[in-house]
């Protein structure tokens, strides 16, 4: 982090960084930072109010994590939630969300069927997980 102040092309800068790499769906560069710097000074839920440009370098960073995060995830099999698109991901300040650095055992995925944990290679049906096609089939009644 740095102290010095970013002027509003710098901020502009570095807004358009953060957006090129979201992982989402986005829109260009105008709406999307027109939105951003909307909901800065008009938030949802009552959140507080931000600064703009002090909340622009935070942006990038949080994305650059939120990729590996997902891409370990996918690495193991675990459950990767669809991407938000960008002007949600801004509205909904995901900047502010920590993800661990691993995924702690209690999140380890457990077949709604038979109860076997670690498996790799699950089928997902809206919130259940399956081991296998096998249990998946139980499930419907086959
Ligand atoms: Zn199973």
């Amino acid at each position: 982090m740095t102290n010095k102040r970013y002027t509003l092309d710098q901020a502009k800068a570095a807004f358009e960084q953060a957006r090129k790499e979201f992982y989402g769906t986005k829109r260009g560069l105008e709406t999307e930072f027109a939105n951003f710097v909307y909901h800065c000074k008009h938030p949802l839920n009552g959140y507080p109010k931000l600064d703009f440009v002090k909340t622009v370098p935070l942006l990038l960073p949080a994305i650059r994590n939120q990729i590996a995060n997902r891409s370990r995830m996918m690495s193991k099999n675990e459950f990767v939630p669809p991407p938000k698109n960008f002007k949600t991901w801004i509205n909904n300040r995901c900047w502010e969300e920590s993800m661990p650095d691993s995924q702690p055992a209690k999140l380890e995925h457990k077949c709604c069927v038979c109860g076997k944990v670690g498996f790799k290679g699950f089928w997902v049906v809206s919130n259940e997980r399956f081991c296998s096609k096998e249990c998946r089939l139980k499930k419907l009644g086959w």
